[in-house]
């Protein structure tokens, strides 16, 4: 019988030393699923999302050759497969097309804010310098992003939703108005019911709330 150790203090001590940054994994040879290994000292890993095994070096084999069966024999072997089984439909799963199947619009426009509140994650120390850092959304994108959110909306005879919210104050971008009407066109070329929401924090010019309204 092999040695097995399964995330045990040997492998601990191997993770918490960094000493797995930087590793290549590789597809271990004739297994059905996603398992990788990888050699470290003395130890192979064998990984599929959700589960690590570690084996001393000269049984690895072994149990490499389990990985390649459709029940292992080996407990340790068998839960890889399971794990890497689930995985496989998983991804299967994301990648059917009506897994992409988006009915909301959600745009934050940009980082810039009016306010400075101590726990936002946009906040800053210099808030001129965010619009350098972080360049607005562009036009394009968003109604390339309406195209598709439009096609799954009619595929699925549900509404349009448009959302502005922000990691900064959205109606302090001065192209919310545009944008809005031809986010709204693009619902109504493919007769969609539209809704549009805002997520703002209230210190707005009025002319800039009537808008809203
Ligand atoms: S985005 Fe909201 S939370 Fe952040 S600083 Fe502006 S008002 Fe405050």
């Amino acid at each position: 019988m092999p040695t097995r150790l399964i995330l045990r203090e040997t492998e601990r001590s191997l993770l918490r030393d960094g000493m797995l940054d930087g590793m290549f994994f590789s597809p271990v040879p004739d297994c059905p699923f996603p398992v990788f290994s990888a050699r470290i000292e003395g130890f192979v890993l064998y990984y599929t999302p959700g589960y690590l095994v570690a084996m001393r070096e000269a049984p690895a084999g072994l149990f490499s050759e389990q990985l390649t069966l459709s029940r292992p024999k080996i407990r340790e072997a068998s839960l890889l497969i399971h794990f890497a089984r689930s995985a496989a439909e998983q991804w299967e799963v994301l990648h059917r097309p009506e897994a992409l199947a988006p009915f909301s619009l959600t745009v934050y426009t940009s980082q810039r804010c009016n306010l400075n509140c101590a726990y936002c994650f946009s906040r800053i120390e210099e808030p001129d310098a965010v619009s350098d850092a972080m360049p607005d959304v562009s036009r394009d994108t968003i109604l390339s992003a309406a195209e598709i959110v439009a096609q799954s909306c009619r595929r699925y005879k549900q509404p349009f939703s448009f959302v502005l919210h922000g990691g900064g104050e959205p109606l302090l971008d001065p192209r919310l108005p545009e944008l809005m009407r031809e986010v709204s066109a693009v619902a109504a070329a493919y007769t969609l019911p539209f809704h549009s929401y805002v997520a703002t924090n209230g210190v707005t010019p009025e002319s800039v709330m009537r808008w809203t309204g």
